[in-house]
């Protein structure tokens, strides 16, 4: 077993919205802990705060788990201490609850009926009503993450002895939530009844896969079969795959997050139904239809804005260029000891090439804006390189509102493009132009439009808005809050 502890820094303010987690889960398969690492290991991007897993030999349940990278908490021989065909496992990035040992996934508990283990991808916005329910009646959490509620619920006495226990149980749930359930014989996947987040199955060998996106499995070499639907749960056992539903369409339909193909999904996967490379290819040329530039290069910000500043090279014939180059030693800046080193360490990230740019109208490139720093910083070094124009082109609309589903905005109060207009946020800045792809623009490359949630760009939230309410008030009065806050604002904690 491998459990980090100690003190640790907590994250530099993002100026990039950051994914929650990521989860795999396999059955009957050979050597599930080498796949599981080598699936944790390719959904790396989803998380990088902490990685765990639990592997079952059919009769005991193994578990390794620690801050840190996958490949940092997993080292010398663990499968050695991981035997087992069946398991599952996380990678994180904490939105709620504090960065720390004790909140690592996947958590595991003993019920009456032997043990359950439990790892989730999302936010579950009606968390603090379910902990106060079971706080009430006596139970002691472990951990301060919203994902420990469904431990508790399957352990509760009312919902024990019904056939149709672990239905009922994520039938309550409100919000985000991709689970992966492990028992001694068998593994469960489930996904919220809006789609949030995706979650995908597949076929390895004579066994399954279940995996946030495919690039898991393109890793271990599975064979995609299908999306868990959204509201169904599926069980994975010696009878094969079985497919259950805990909740109907939503009233208000369905809504995927969008920024999964904008940003956090890697662009090998498909997720709901497309390919996040031709998604974010296609975003690229419409952003040049709707906002020709006249520049002499096409330079993206590395990583995060390359695909769509192809596509925009693509349709406009504007050459791209590598005018940023980025350092990748720098190393996790959020680990950094204080918040100088990790200001300047997230400066030293990029690296422009004067020969790119210098005497060059430049079109700069970058999947989104959240606080307007940190662009402000790249037009300012494009300038003193000798860039002659800068305009900023933005693969996604303003994005205006926070997100409560899992991924770590900011308030929309710190957002710089909230109650601005495109040409307030181009000053503020100092670009020569600024332009957004309209949200019509997003939808028309989009397969099924209606199923995904615009919440962060035009503030209709596909669900939870009462419960919304209700985390507002937590965040502003809770211990959750405290934690949540020293957390984003970069304050030591034990
Ligand atoms: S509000 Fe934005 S980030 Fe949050 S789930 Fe909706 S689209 Fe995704």
């Amino acid at each position: 077993m491998n459990v980090s502890c100690g003190k640790r820094a907590e994250a530099l303010e993002p100026e990039r919205p950051r994914e929650h987690c990521g989860v795999v889960a396999v059955y009957g398969v050979e050597d599930a802990a080498m796949t599981l690492y080598n699936g944790l290991f390719a959904l790396q991007h989803r998380g990088q705060e902490g990685a765990g897993m639990v592997v079952s030999d059919g009769k005991n349940m193994h578990f390794c788990k620690g801050m840190g990278l996958v490949s940092e908490v997993f080292t010398g021989d663990f499968t050695e201490h991981l035997p087992g065909r069946t398991g599952i496992g996380h990678v994180r990035y904490s939105t709620t609850g504090a960065s720390r040992s004790v909140n690592v996934q996947p958590f595991l508990g003993e019920c009456r009926d032997g043990m359950w283990a439990i790892a989730h991808n999302g936010n579950l916005v009606n968390a603090g009503e379910l902990r106060d329910r079971y706080q009430k009646q006596g139970s002691i959490f472990q951990t301060t993450t919203d994902s420990e509620i469904l431990l508790h619920q399957l352990a509760d006495p009312a919902f024990f002895g019904q056939k149709d226990r672990i239905r009922n149980a994520l039938a309550e749930l409100c919000g985000s939530f991709a689970f992966v359930i492990a028992r001694p014989n068998c593994v469960y996947a489930a996904r919220d009844p809006w789609g949030i987040r995706p979650l995908s199955l597949g076929r390895l060998g004579k066994g399954y896969m279940v995996a946030s996106e495919t690039c898991a499995m393109q890793q271990v070499g599975a064979e995609y079969i299908r999306d868990v639907n959204p509201g169904e749960l599926v069980k994975l056992d010696g009878n094969g795959m079985k497919s259950l539903r805990f909740a109907d369409v939503p009233a208000g339909g369905y809504g995927q997050c969008v920024f999964e193909h904008i940003y956090f999904a890697r662009p090998n996967s498909h997720v709901f139904g497309q390919s996040v490379y031709t998604v974010r290819t296609a975003i690229g040329r419409r952003l040049a239809q709707e906002h020709p530039s006249g520049a002499d290069v096409v330079v993206p910000i590395p990583d995060s804005g390359v695909l769509a500043a192809l596509g925009y090279s693509h349709e406009s014939g504007v050459p791209f260029e590598m005018g940023f180059i980025r350092n990748h030693y720098i190393g996790r800046t959020f680990i950094m000891p204080t918040q100088r080193s990790r200001r300047n360490s997230a400066d030293l990230k990029l690296a422009v090439v004067p020969e790119v740019v210098d005497g060059k109208r430049v079109v700069l490139v970058d999947d989104s804006i959240i606080r307007g720093t940190t662009i402000q910083k790249r037009i300012d070094v494009l300038r003193r390189a000798g860039a002659k124009e800068v305009h900023v082109r933005i693969a996604c609309p303003p994005t205006r509102h926070p997100c409560y589903f899992g991924i770590d905005f900011p308030e929309a109060s710190e957002l710089v493009a909230a109650g601005r207009s495109e040409d307030q946020v181009r000053r503020l800045c100092g670009a020569d132009s600024v332009g957004y792809l309209s949200l019509e623009g997003l939808r028309s490359v989009l397969k099924n439009p209606e199923h995904f949630c615009f919440g962060c760009f035009d503030g209709h939230y596909v669900c939870g808005t009462e419960h919304v309410v209700c985390r507002h008030a937590l965040e502003r009065n809770g211990p959750e809050n405290l934690e949540d806050r020293h957390h984003r604002y970069g304050v030591l904690m034990q």
